[in-house]
């Protein structure tokens, strides 16, 4: 860890507000459980409105299942929901199976990724990065056959 860097960080001044910031602090990003990532509202927003690939990376849950957009309009309470789910969704499957079900959603999630990369990136959608999921589906099938 480069502390001088952190340093740094912290006596730089506070970034100015954003419309997406209205109030009680920063609102946090909204988390896209198809990509398994958060990105910044207005990413979320220009995501969750492209009818070619919303579907894929939205969510059908409680108050999200009303609207393509629910992930926008509630993000902590989407997050939450979500995250819940794929935790329970896990946990009803037996210990042995585990493995193989998170190598599918995160490859899943990659493949997302590379497609938002190659074709949705602009001024407000950022590359998501995808070494970080290649490395983790790495480790577990490494693990996997290990065992
Ligand atoms: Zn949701």
């Amino acid at each position: 860890m480069n502390h001088s860097s952190v340093i740094n960080r912290q006596k730089q001044p506070p970034k100015e507000r954003t419309e997406d910031e209205s109030g009680g602090g920063p609102i946090a990003g909204i988390y896209l459980p198809g990509v398994a990532a958060t990105v910044t509202r207005r990413a979320g927003n220009k995501l969750l409105e492209n009818t070619d690939i919303r579907v894929s990376l939205g969510c059908r849950i409680d108050s999200c299942s009303g609207s393509v957009r629910g992930p926008a309009e509630d993000p902590r309470r989407h997050y939450l929901h979500a995250r819940a789910q794929e935790m329970a969704t896990m946990l009803e499957r037996p210990a042995a199976w585990r493995p193989t079900l998170e190598v599918d959603r995160l490859r899943q999630a990659n493949n997302l990724r590379r497609r938002v990369n190659k074709y949705y990136m602009d001024d407000d959608i950022k590359e998501l990065k995808t070494r970080t999921l290649m490395s983790l589906i790495n480790g577990i099938e490494e693990q996997r056959q290990a065992s």
